[in-house]
């Protein structure tokens, strides 16, 4: 197991945590706050602690250099906002003058570092670079779910530098995904849908042998639609076929039983539509694309939630953002909500889906982290929470 932030004694301490401040921003602020309210527990429990709290994250992709639009400057500004106080920024995540300021920090002041990938090292988890971000504090804590399925500087190399611990959201995270892999009441059910069968061989593979019933919706149904010797038109479907017939047939050779949609509700283009048209699924027009699962796959599949001790989804059942191909993913999100089951919602686009019908509430926990819940359902080990186990048992 891993030490969390409750078993270390961290008042008055200068405490490094890395966060996952990865927010969507638009027009210079953030539009989506989501990931910083999930750290919120960590944070307070920290200030409570009257510990000095250095955060530090990364934003986007700038690739090893400076961007100022991926500054964390206007997350800074959101936490502040929430938290209702001042919240410091600094101009880097290292270096003399960050250090300074770490050195006038009061018990319960919070600084935020600047974006950690405007420096190369981060991503490369370099020894070098972590023994400057570990000099600025006392303690490491990792509540970096999104991150942790990369070994990088500030998730991974820092973490044997500094006595280490998990925070509150990355616990929550490791408890909630650990349950759909070690006693999920049963029957357990396993939704997943998005764009791509590649994306989700590993969980496929790795679901079909723990779940009961695979419920496959999105794009990634046509190429299977196909291999059942289906007409699928213009829809979307993968390339290498032989791996996906390979990827099909390991699913089908475990207990886990696999579902296809039966329809699906068509369109002649990728676009939004006036009307919903829907076919069954060994109708399907040549000239026509698949866009979402049709009316009576979205009663089979609730029907099945319905009956679910465990329910996990992960990706959405069509292409939602457009009207009126969004009622696959919305009526999936409501049958999840409505079920007695304990139901566990991952990947950006369906977490995104619940929190947009005010669902979160009725699922039992909606995970943070799209790669991150995606590996752990794949039954791999996450380096940013095995470096934590290690430091916990050395
Ligand atoms: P992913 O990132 O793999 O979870 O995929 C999410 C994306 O898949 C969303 O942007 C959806 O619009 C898209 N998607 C889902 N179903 C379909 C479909 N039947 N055809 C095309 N795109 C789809």
């Amino acid at each position: 197991m891993f030490k969390t932030v409750k078993d270390m004694d961290l008042a008055g301490k200068t405490v490094l945590v890395r966060v996952d401040f990865n927010c969507p921003l638009q027009d210079g602020k953030v539009s989506d706050d989501n990931r910083i309210q999930a750290a919120l527990p960590t944070i307070e429990y920290l200030v409570e602690q009257n510990a000095k709290l250095v955060l530090m994250s990364h934003l986007g992709r700038p690739k090893g250099e400076v961007n100022p639009e991926l500054s964390l400057a206007p997350v800074a500004k959101r936490l502040g906002e929430i938290l209702g106080r001042d919240i410091q920024m600094a101009k880097d995540c290292i270096g003399d003058e960050v250090k300074a300021q770490v050195a006038n920090l009061n018990g319960g002041d919070i600084l935020v570092l600047e974006n950690l990938r405007f420096h190369k090292a981060e991503k490369k988890d370099d020894e070098a670079f972590a023994q400057q971000l570990a000099s600025l504090a006392d303690a490491y804590i990792n509540d970096a779910f999104g991150a942790a399925h990369r070994a990088h500087a500030s998730t991974h190399a820092v973490a044997k530098i500094l006595p280490a611990a998990a925070g509150l959201l990355m616990e929550r995270e490791l408890v909630e995904l650990g349950k759909l892999l070690d006693e999920p009441k049963r029957p357990f059910v396993a939704i997943l849908g998005g764009a791509k069968v590649t994306d989700k061989i590993g969980v496929l593979k790795n679901l079909s042998k723990l779940a009961d019933h695979i419920l496959i919706g999105g794009g990634m149904a046509f190429t299977f639609a196909k291999l059942q010797g289906h007409e699928i038109g213009k829809s979307l479907c993968e390339k290498d076929l032989d791996l996906c017939q390979e990827i099909w047939d390991e699913a089908n050779s475990h207990k886990a039983k696999v579902h296809l949609p039966v329809d699906v509700a068509i369109s002649p283009e990728f676009k939004a539509m006036d009307t919903r048209n829907e076919v069954d699924i060994d109708k399907m027009p040549a000239d026509q694309m698949g866009l979402d699962i049709g009316s009576k796959t979205i009663e089979e599949f609730s029907k099945i939630v319905s009956t679910a001790g465990t329910v996990c989804w992960n990706g959405p059942m069509g292409a939602f953002e457009m009207k009126p191909f969004d009622e696959g993913t919305l009526k999936v999100a409501q049958a999840i909500a409505a079920s007695n089951a304990v139901s566990v919602v991952g990947g950006g686009d369906s977490a995104a889906a619940i929190r947009q019908m005010g669902l979160d509430k009725e699922i039992t926990h909606v995970s943070t982290g799209g790669g991150a819940s995606l590996e752990l359902l794949e039954g791999k080990a996450l380096p940013g929470v095995e470096v934590l186990k290690q430091t916990a048992t050395a």
